[in-house]
């Protein structure tokens, strides 16, 4: 933390410049106190976990930094189950985690906080273990009216079911959580087949990938030039053996790598030669994250589709990616949650940035993130909102988008436990 301004130190540029009202560390009653907001501006309370969203602080807004004193992270020995502070980020827990030769399904990068498992969380694991909140045990944490929640898988009564589906990818509407229980997996070795392909081979790898078994998944992103992950987690040699069957057939794409890695934290997703500008101080930045099923026969109508997105882009900051979900995501047996796109097995992100303080550059950027999504609605119609974004005109389509025929459930519990609307509004 910089001493003297109230500035946060964290990796979303947007929000690091911003020039916060106030900074806070405790959730205490102050904050619930609604005189502590102008509704005039739609002013309400930022929480800011791992910090990697443009939401997480803003010009006169007061922050509650969840990083210094909800950053505890304890695994019990017995149970292998992990519980973490509302401000620990995924780098961090799995760090920890790996002295147990234990993992978690975290996402691409170790960078994100709590928002990544609170907004859902895929991971090139969850074909294989499900989404983030798929693996909640319990949760602690305060309703946007100040009223202290427990609440634990299982033992959850029917007044509080609503909220506790709720918590599982709707969370920061109506609450802030202090701790997490989380389920843990054993920590296995990985391989990845990486590396720079062009438009006709991503087309071919999607098709293979699309057949892909629980334990592989593809991600890509098209920045510059085009690169890919395949992921493929080794539990034991039979598994190899069956996995090796299927990276085979990548054999053909002369680019690519074959790598080895003791575990998932030894990865690092993003080569530094795709030049991403997500940590460029001089740029703010905004994301837009998508969800829809397998493509099929519709490959090649995509490609074109993502070929002409890509010749519109309006500076090479532009970028879209992909990753994939499926098998045991779509299942329903962890119980029912807000993630309802159950169907989902792609979840493409379109990103964009300008240079900041410069709002021409901000508008067009922003009108190709708008153009490209509506392009890619036809193959993935549907949103993950992993970034809130009631800063911009695209707020009530993406909640529509994203939560379906549950938006009114959580309207309804954003009236009763955030009648003040002190935490981000719906
Ligand atoms: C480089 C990068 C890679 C990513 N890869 C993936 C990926 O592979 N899979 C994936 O699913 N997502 C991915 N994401 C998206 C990321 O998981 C989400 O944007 C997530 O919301 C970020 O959480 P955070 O805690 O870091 O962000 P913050 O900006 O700190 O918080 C985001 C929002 O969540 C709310 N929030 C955070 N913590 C709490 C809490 N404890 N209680 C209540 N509300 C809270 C806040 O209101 C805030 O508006 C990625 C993001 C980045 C920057």
């Amino acid at each position: 933390m910089k001493p003297n301004n109230n500035l946060l130190e964290i990796p979303n540029i947007n929000s690091k410049d911003a020039k916060l009202n106030k900074l806070i560390y405790v959730v205490d009653d102050s904050i619930f106190n609604k005189d502590n907001y102008s509704k005039e501006n739609f002013e309400h309370l930022c929480v800011c976990s791992g910090g990697t969203t443009s939401s997480c602080a803003k010009n006169g807004f007061t922050t509650l930094d969840l990083r210094k004193n909800y950053s505890k992270i304890h695994l019990d020995k017995e149970s292998n189950l992990v519980t973490i502070g509302g401000g620990v980020i995924m780098g961090d827990l799995i760090n920890h985690l790996q002295k147990y030769n234990r993992s978690f399904p975290i996402g691409l990068s170790k960078l994100p906080g709590a928002g990544y498992i609170l907004t859902g969380g895929v991971s090139p694991l969850s074909r294989a273990y499900g989404l983030a909140i798929d693996n909640i045990e319990s949760i602690k944490g305060f309703l946007g009216n100040g009223t202290f929640i427990s609440l634990k898988k299982n033992q959850i009564n029917s007044k509080k079911q609503l909220i506790w589906e709720a918590i599982k990818g709707a969370a920061p509407f109506f609450s802030i959580i202090t701790e997490i229980e989380l389920k843990t997996i054993k920590s296995n070795p990985i391989k990845v087949i990486e590396g720079f392909v062009n438009l006709n081979e991503l087309s071919e790898i999607i098709k293979l990938s699309e057949e892909f078994p629980e334990n592989i998944s593809l991600q890509w992103i098209y920045a510059q030039k085009i690169y890919i992950y395949i992921f493929a987690e080794i539990k034991n040699d039979l598994e190899d053996k069956k996995t090796e069957k299927y990276l085979m057939l990548l054999d053909k794409f002369p680019a690519l790598e074959k790598n080895f890695y003791e575990n998932f934290n030894k990865i690092n997703f993003f080569p530094k030669e795709l030049n991403l500008y997500e940590l460029n101080t001089n740029y703010h930045s905004e994301v837009i994250s998508l969800l829809g099923e397998d493509l099929k026969n519709n490959i090649p109508s995509f490609i074109k589709c993502l070929n002409e997105i890509m010749k519109s882009k309006p500076n090479n900051s532009c970028y879209v990616a992909s990753q994939q979900l499926g098998y045991k995501t779509k299942k329903l047996n962890h119980g029912s949650s807000f993630f309802v796109h159950r169907k989902s097995t792609w979840k493409p992100w379109i990103y964009a940035s300008w240079k900041k303080n410069n709002l021409q550059e901000k508008e067009v950027a922003l009108n190709w993130i708008y153009q490209s999504w509506n392009k890619l609605k036809s193959f993935y119609p549907n949103i993950h909102l992993a970034q809130l974004h009631n800063h911009l005109n695209s707020h009530e389509e993406e909640l529509t988008l994203a939560f379906g025929n549950r938006i009114n459930e959580l309207k309804t519990l954003k009236n009763i436990f955030d009648p003040h609307g002190i935490l981000p509004p719906l």
